[in-house]
Protein backbone atom coordinates (compact mmCIF):
# COMPACT_ATOMS: atom_id res chain seq x y z
CA UNK A 1 0.00 0.00 0.00
CA UNK A 2 3.24 2.52 0.95
CA UNK A 3 4.73 1.44 -2.29
CA UNK A 4 0.87 2.11 -3.97
CA UNK A 5 0.78 5.42 -2.52
CA UNK A 6 4.37 6.56 -3.74
CA UNK A 7 4.17 5.54 -7.10
CA UNK A 8 0.64 7.74 -6.89
CA UNK A 9 2.76 10.83 -5.68
CA UNK A 10 5.11 10.46 -8.18
CA UNK A 11 2.59 10.29 -11.24
CA UNK A 12 0.68 13.41 -9.41
CA UNK A 13 4.09 15.12 -9.69
CA UNK A 14 5.12 13.94 -13.00
CA UNK A 15 1.72 14.72 -14.50
CA UNK A 16 1.90 18.36 -12.62
CA UNK A 17 5.50 18.79 -14.20
CA UNK A 18 4.27 18.23 -17.82
CA UNK A 19 1.25 20.82 -16.80
CA UNK A 20 3.96 23.43 -15.59
CA UNK A 21 6.26 22.54 -18.60
CA UNK A 22 3.41 23.05 -21.08
CA UNK A 23 2.42 26.38 -19.27
CA UNK A 24 6.54 27.63 -19.71
CA UNK A 25 6.45 26.78 -23.55
CA UNK A 26 3.00 27.95 -24.06
CA UNK A 27 4.64 31.07 -22.59
CA UNK A 28 7.31 31.01 -24.87
CA UNK A 29 5.34 31.01 -27.92
CA UNK A 30 3.10 33.91 -26.64
CA UNK A 31 5.75 36.25 -26.33
CA UNK A 32 6.48 35.71 -30.38
CA UNK A 33 2.83 35.12 -31.22
CA UNK A 34 1.76 39.14 -32.19
CA UNK A 35 4.90 39.73 -34.58
CA UNK A 36 3.78 36.53 -36.17
CA UNK A 37 0.29 37.47 -37.03
CA UNK A 38 -1.21 34.28 -35.01
CA UNK A 39 -3.92 36.35 -33.35
CA UNK A 40 -7.10 37.00 -34.59
CA UNK A 41 -10.57 37.81 -33.95
CA UNK A 42 -13.64 36.32 -34.19
CA UNK A 43 -17.04 38.54 -33.49
CA UNK A 44 -20.62 37.35 -32.00
CA UNK A 45 -23.38 39.76 -32.42
CA UNK A 46 -25.25 41.61 -29.46
CA UNK A 47 -29.09 41.17 -29.82
CA UNK A 48 -31.76 43.58 -28.80
CA UNK A 49 -33.83 40.93 -26.92
CA UNK A 50 -37.34 42.35 -27.69
CA UNK A 51 -37.31 42.75 -31.71
CA UNK A 52 -33.77 40.06 -32.03
CA UNK A 53 -31.75 43.02 -34.17
CA UNK A 54 -28.08 42.84 -34.09
CA UNK A 55 -27.13 45.81 -32.09
CA UNK A 56 -23.60 45.51 -31.91
CA UNK A 57 -20.61 42.61 -31.64
CA UNK A 58 -18.46 41.57 -29.25
CA UNK A 59 -14.64 40.83 -30.59
CA UNK A 60 -13.46 37.48 -28.94
CA UNK A 61 -9.64 36.95 -28.72
CA UNK A 62 -8.61 33.15 -30.90
CA UNK A 63 -4.67 32.43 -30.73
CA UNK A 64 -3.57 30.02 -33.73
CA UNK A 65 0.12 28.58 -32.73
CA UNK A 66 2.46 25.90 -34.65
CA UNK A 67 2.78 23.74 -31.39
CA UNK A 68 -0.51 23.92 -29.54
CA UNK A 69 -3.07 24.81 -32.29
CA UNK A 70 -5.91 27.07 -32.02
CA UNK A 71 -5.79 27.88 -27.93
CA UNK A 72 -8.83 28.83 -26.11
CA UNK A 73 -8.74 32.85 -24.28
CA UNK A 74 -9.53 31.25 -21.03
CA UNK A 75 -6.29 29.38 -21.13
CA UNK A 76 -3.82 31.99 -23.00
CA UNK A 77 -4.94 35.20 -21.38
CA UNK A 78 -4.27 34.12 -18.02
CA UNK A 79 -0.51 33.30 -19.32
CA UNK A 80 -0.18 36.79 -20.95
CA UNK A 81 -1.57 38.80 -17.74
CA UNK A 82 1.34 37.29 -15.71
CA UNK A 83 3.75 38.01 -18.19
CA UNK A 84 2.28 42.14 -18.32
CA UNK A 85 2.01 40.71 -22.49
CA UNK A 86 -1.30 41.50 -22.20
CA UNK A 87 -0.93 45.09 -22.95
CA UNK A 88 0.73 44.83 -26.25
CA UNK A 89 -2.22 42.43 -27.00
CA UNK A 90 -4.98 43.95 -25.76
CA UNK A 91 -3.83 47.20 -27.73
CA UNK A 92 -3.79 44.82 -31.15
CA UNK A 93 -7.12 43.63 -30.31
CA UNK A 94 -8.70 47.26 -29.63
CA UNK A 95 -7.33 48.63 -32.60
CA UNK A 96 -8.35 45.68 -35.01
CA UNK A 97 -11.75 45.54 -33.79
CA UNK A 98 -12.22 49.34 -34.49
CA UNK A 99 -10.64 49.25 -37.37
CA UNK A 100 -13.51 46.34 -38.38
CA UNK A 101 -16.18 48.25 -36.88
CA UNK A 102 -15.48 51.71 -38.84
CA UNK A 103 -14.96 49.29 -41.95
CA UNK A 104 -18.46 47.75 -41.77
CA UNK A 105 -19.69 51.06 -41.17
CA UNK A 106 -17.82 52.68 -44.22
CA UNK A 107 -19.48 49.25 -45.81
CA UNK A 108 -22.91 50.80 -45.77
CA UNK A 109 -24.02 48.58 -42.79
CA UNK A 110 -26.05 50.27 -39.91
CA UNK A 111 -23.88 52.08 -37.25
CA UNK A 112 -23.06 49.28 -34.65
CA UNK A 113 -21.33 48.68 -31.97
CA UNK A 114 -18.21 46.87 -31.05
CA UNK A 115 -17.82 45.73 -27.43
CA UNK A 116 -13.85 44.52 -26.49
CA UNK A 117 -12.64 42.62 -23.67
CA UNK A 118 -10.16 44.72 -21.38
CA UNK A 119 -8.09 42.48 -18.76
CA UNK A 120 -7.88 44.71 -15.82
CA UNK A 121 -4.23 44.33 -15.90
CA UNK A 122 -4.33 46.86 -18.46
CA UNK A 123 -5.95 49.42 -16.59
CA UNK A 124 -2.73 49.66 -15.05
CA UNK A 125 -0.52 50.90 -18.03
CA UNK A 126 -0.46 54.41 -18.07
CA UNK A 127 -0.75 54.70 -21.47
CA UNK A 128 -4.10 53.02 -21.40
CA UNK A 129 -6.32 56.40 -21.86
CA UNK A 130 -4.33 57.58 -24.45
CA UNK A 131 -4.41 54.95 -26.77
CA UNK A 132 -7.99 54.20 -26.94
CA UNK A 133 -8.28 58.05 -27.96
CA UNK A 134 -5.83 57.31 -30.37
CA UNK A 135 -7.53 54.08 -31.38
CA UNK A 136 -10.71 56.23 -31.90
CA UNK A 137 -9.32 58.96 -33.91
CA UNK A 138 -7.42 56.69 -36.06
CA UNK A 139 -10.41 54.46 -37.07
CA UNK A 140 -12.77 57.00 -37.13
CA UNK A 141 -14.85 55.10 -35.40
CA UNK A 142 -17.66 57.68 -32.91
CA UNK A 143 -16.68 56.77 -29.40
CA UNK A 144 -20.45 55.65 -28.74
CA UNK A 145 -19.53 53.49 -30.91
CA UNK A 146 -16.89 51.10 -28.27
CA UNK A 147 -17.87 49.37 -25.02
CA UNK A 148 -15.33 47.84 -23.05
CA UNK A 149 -16.19 45.21 -20.88
CA UNK A 150 -14.20 43.81 -17.96
CA UNK A 151 -14.52 41.44 -15.42
CA UNK A 152 -15.01 42.32 -12.11
CA UNK A 153 -11.96 40.48 -10.66
CA UNK A 154 -8.88 42.44 -10.21
CA UNK A 155 -11.14 45.91 -9.85
CA UNK A 156 -11.48 45.81 -6.28
CA UNK A 157 -7.34 44.93 -5.77
CA UNK A 158 -6.92 48.75 -6.11
CA UNK A 159 -10.51 50.55 -6.09
CA UNK A 160 -8.66 53.66 -6.34
CA UNK A 161 -6.72 53.37 -9.76
CA UNK A 162 -10.15 51.63 -11.00
CA UNK A 163 -12.24 54.43 -10.18
CA UNK A 164 -9.98 57.52 -11.76
CA UNK A 165 -8.70 55.02 -14.78
CA UNK A 166 -12.45 53.82 -15.28
CA UNK A 167 -13.64 57.58 -14.86
CA UNK A 168 -10.95 58.55 -17.23
CA UNK A 169 -11.85 56.00 -20.21
CA UNK A 170 -16.03 57.48 -19.95
CA UNK A 171 -14.71 60.89 -20.72
CA UNK A 172 -13.66 59.66 -23.83
CA UNK A 173 -17.49 59.16 -24.51
CA UNK A 174 -17.09 55.51 -24.58
CA UNK A 175 -19.30 53.02 -22.59
CA UNK A 176 -18.04 50.47 -19.89
CA UNK A 177 -19.71 47.41 -19.12
CA UNK A 178 -19.26 45.14 -16.62
CA UNK A 179 -18.46 41.72 -17.84
CA UNK A 180 -19.30 38.18 -15.84
CA UNK A 181 -21.29 39.48 -13.40
CA UNK A 182 -22.59 37.59 -10.47
CA UNK A 183 -19.67 34.97 -10.25
CA UNK A 184 -16.44 35.47 -8.08
CA UNK A 185 -16.15 38.35 -5.73
CA UNK A 186 -18.18 40.73 -3.91
CA UNK A 187 -19.62 42.79 -6.45
CA UNK A 188 -22.47 44.37 -4.94
CA UNK A 189 -20.17 46.99 -2.72
CA UNK A 190 -18.47 48.59 -5.41
CA UNK A 191 -21.06 48.08 -8.01
CA UNK A 192 -22.29 51.45 -7.46
CA UNK A 193 -19.13 53.26 -6.81
CA UNK A 194 -17.93 52.27 -10.27
CA UNK A 195 -19.03 54.37 -13.47
CA UNK A 196 -20.56 51.34 -15.64
CA UNK A 197 -23.21 51.31 -17.92
CA UNK A 198 -23.39 48.05 -19.02
CA UNK A 199 -24.14 44.64 -16.75
CA UNK A 200 -23.45 41.37 -18.11
CA UNK A 201 -24.99 38.38 -16.99
CA UNK A 202 -22.92 35.80 -16.68
CA UNK A 203 -23.93 32.81 -18.97
CA UNK A 204 -23.83 30.22 -15.44
CA UNK A 205 -27.32 32.19 -14.50
CA UNK A 206 -28.96 31.81 -18.51
CA UNK A 207 -28.20 27.78 -17.91
CA UNK A 208 -29.81 27.61 -14.45
CA UNK A 209 -33.08 29.32 -15.84
CA UNK A 210 -33.82 25.13 -16.82
CA UNK A 211 -33.08 21.84 -15.65
CA UNK A 212 -33.01 20.44 -18.99
CA UNK A 213 -36.99 20.26 -19.83
CA UNK A 214 -37.95 21.55 -16.47
CA UNK A 215 -37.60 25.29 -15.41
CA UNK A 216 -35.50 26.04 -12.19
CA UNK A 217 -37.51 28.52 -9.63
CA UNK A 218 -34.40 29.16 -7.96
CA UNK A 219 -32.46 29.39 -11.19
CA UNK A 220 -35.09 32.26 -12.07
CA UNK A 221 -35.24 33.82 -8.62
CA UNK A 222 -31.69 34.74 -9.14
CA UNK A 223 -31.59 35.94 -12.66
CA UNK A 224 -34.43 37.96 -11.65
CA UNK A 225 -32.67 39.02 -8.57
CA UNK A 226 -29.86 40.40 -10.83
CA UNK A 227 -32.08 41.71 -13.36
CA UNK A 228 -33.81 43.95 -11.11
CA UNK A 229 -30.71 45.10 -9.54
CA UNK A 230 -29.64 46.48 -12.56
CA UNK A 231 -32.48 48.06 -13.95
CA UNK A 232 -32.37 49.58 -10.20
CA UNK A 233 -28.62 51.32 -10.86
CA UNK A 234 -30.03 52.31 -14.92
CA UNK A 235 -27.81 49.74 -16.12
CA UNK A 236 -28.53 48.46 -19.40
CA UNK A 237 -28.72 44.43 -19.14
CA UNK A 238 -27.39 41.60 -21.30
CA UNK A 239 -27.83 37.78 -20.85
CA UNK A 240 -25.04 35.76 -21.77
CA UNK A 241 -24.93 32.10 -23.40
CA UNK A 242 -28.64 32.48 -24.85
CA UNK A 243 -28.71 29.01 -26.65
CA UNK A 244 -32.74 28.05 -26.58
CA UNK A 245 -35.70 30.84 -28.39
CA UNK A 246 -37.18 29.77 -24.28
CA UNK A 247 -34.25 30.88 -22.47
CA UNK A 248 -34.47 34.20 -24.85
CA UNK A 249 -38.24 34.33 -24.45
CA UNK A 250 -37.77 34.48 -20.37
CA UNK A 251 -35.15 36.60 -20.46
CA UNK A 252 -37.24 38.93 -22.66
CA UNK A 253 -39.95 38.45 -20.58
CA UNK A 254 -38.16 39.68 -17.30
CA UNK A 255 -36.49 42.55 -18.72
CA UNK A 256 -33.17 41.92 -20.31
CA UNK A 257 -32.24 44.33 -22.66
CA UNK A 258 -29.56 42.74 -25.04
CA UNK A 259 -28.91 39.12 -25.30
CA UNK A 260 -25.70 36.94 -26.55
CA UNK A 261 -25.04 33.30 -27.53
CA UNK A 262 -24.82 30.68 -30.04
CA UNK A 263 -28.92 31.11 -30.12
CA UNK A 264 -28.51 34.20 -32.25
CA UNK A 265 -24.78 33.61 -33.41
CA UNK A 266 -21.45 31.95 -32.76
CA UNK A 267 -18.17 34.09 -32.63
CA UNK A 268 -17.08 33.80 -36.19
CA UNK A 269 -14.93 35.43 -38.31
CA UNK A 270 -15.46 39.29 -39.78
CA UNK A 271 -16.91 37.93 -43.11
CA UNK A 272 -19.29 35.41 -41.76
CA UNK A 273 -20.22 37.67 -39.60
CA UNK A 274 -21.53 40.16 -42.13
CA UNK A 275 -23.97 37.80 -43.46
CA UNK A 276 -25.06 36.95 -39.87
CA UNK A 277 -25.91 40.93 -39.04
CA UNK A 278 -27.53 41.48 -42.36
CA UNK A 279 -29.90 37.87 -41.51
CA UNK A 280 -30.80 38.82 -37.91
CA UNK A 281 -31.89 42.72 -39.47
CA UNK A 282 -34.00 41.18 -41.66
CA UNK A 283 -35.63 38.25 -39.33
P1 LIG B 1 -16.37 36.40 -22.06
O1 LIG B 1 -15.93 37.80 -22.29
O2 LIG B 1 -17.36 36.16 -20.98
O3 LIG B 1 -16.90 35.91 -23.47
C1 LIG B 1 -17.99 35.04 -23.63
C2 LIG B 1 -17.52 33.62 -23.86
O4 LIG B 1 -18.66 32.77 -23.97
C3 LIG B 1 -16.76 33.44 -25.17
O5 LIG B 1 -15.80 32.42 -24.98
C4 LIG B 1 -17.87 32.96 -26.13
O6 LIG B 1 -17.37 32.24 -27.23
C5 LIG B 1 -18.66 32.09 -25.21
N1 LIG B 1 -20.06 31.97 -25.62
C6 LIG B 1 -20.80 32.83 -26.36
N2 LIG B 1 -22.07 32.39 -26.50
C7 LIG B 1 -22.14 31.21 -25.85
C8 LIG B 1 -23.21 30.26 -25.65
O7 LIG B 1 -24.35 30.42 -26.10
N3 LIG B 1 -22.89 29.14 -24.91
C9 LIG B 1 -21.65 28.95 -24.38
N4 LIG B 1 -21.44 27.82 -23.71
N5 LIG B 1 -20.62 29.82 -24.56
C10 LIG B 1 -20.87 30.94 -25.28
P2 LIG B 1 -14.32 32.57 -25.54
O8 LIG B 1 -14.34 33.24 -26.87
O9 LIG B 1 -13.67 31.22 -25.42
O10 LIG B 1 -13.64 33.58 -24.51
C11 LIG B 1 -13.44 33.22 -23.17
C12 LIG B 1 -13.02 34.39 -22.34
O11 LIG B 1 -11.73 34.87 -22.72
C13 LIG B 1 -13.93 35.63 -22.51
O12 LIG B 1 -15.09 35.46 -21.73
C14 LIG B 1 -13.03 36.72 -22.02
O13 LIG B 1 -13.03 36.78 -20.61
C15 LIG B 1 -11.66 36.24 -22.47
N6 LIG B 1 -11.30 36.98 -23.70
C16 LIG B 1 -11.64 36.73 -24.99
N7 LIG B 1 -11.11 37.64 -25.82
C17 LIG B 1 -10.42 38.52 -25.05
C18 LIG B 1 -9.64 39.70 -25.32
O14 LIG B 1 -9.49 40.18 -26.45
N8 LIG B 1 -9.06 40.32 -24.23
C19 LIG B 1 -9.23 39.83 -22.95
N9 LIG B 1 -8.61 40.49 -21.95
N10 LIG B 1 -9.94 38.74 -22.67
C20 LIG B 1 -10.55 38.09 -23.70
CA1 LIG C 1 -16.87 39.73 -22.56
CA1 LIG D 1 -18.85 37.31 -19.93
CA1 LIG E 1 -16.09 34.86 -19.05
Amino acid sequence: AKEQGRNALQFYDAAMTAAAAERLAMKAQLAQALERGQFFLHYQPLVEAGSGRPVGVEALLRWRSEAFGLVSPATFIPLTEESGLIVAIGRWVLDTACRQARAWELAGQPPIEIAVNLSPRQLRDPELVEHVRGVLDRSGLDPSRLVLEITEGLLIEDMALSRRVLASLKRLGIRLALDDFGTGYSSLSYLNSLPFDILKMDGSFTRNLTDGQASNTGGQAIARAIIALGQSLNMLLVAEGVETAEQHAWLTRNGCDLVQGYHFGRPAAADDVTGVLQGLALA
